[in-house]
């Protein structure tokens, strides 16, 4: 976590831990729930997560219904200093996994001549996870 610049705290250790955990990526319920003992509370969880955001350490995906879920980058990511990878939603259980596939060659299609300007992109595919097959 220091390498983030983040100091270490008990509240980022516990949601770390969970993120870590997970092969999905989590909404705030999700992480609430997998902290025993209701330790944290919502603002706590809040302010956590987007310091995890905005170091870097982890990112924000937002399911068909405009929940915001967050997960880790992935270890290649981290590394590497990539941005971008894209995400597998599963039409069963509706858990959002990341992917590593790099989808650099997305942002390169040249539609900025149409008038389009691209701020954000993301690469979707659905199907059925391992889980639910
Ligand atoms: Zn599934
Ligand atoms: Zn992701």
């Amino acid at each position: 976590m220091h390498q983030y610049g983040l100091k270490v705290t008990n509240a980022r250790i516990k949601v770390l831990r969970i993120l870590m955990q997970s092969q999905v990526a989590l909404s705030h319920g999700d992480i609430l729930t997998r902290i025993h003992g209701n330790e944290l509370d919502k603002v706590t969880l809040y302010r956590t997560l987007s310091s995890f955001v905005n170091a870097g350490l982890a990112h924000k995906v937002a399911t068909e219904d405009r929940t915001w879920l967050h997960a880790l980058h992935l270890p290649e990511e981290r590394n590497e200093g990539v941005e971008d990878h894209a995400h597998f939603v599963c039409d069963t259980c509706e858990c959002i996994y990341c992917l590593p596939l790099v989808t650099e060659d997305m942002a390169a299609i040249p539609i900025k001549e149409s008038g389009f300007q691209i701020k954000s992109h993301e690469y979707r595919l659905r199907g059925t996870c391992p889980s639910c097959h």
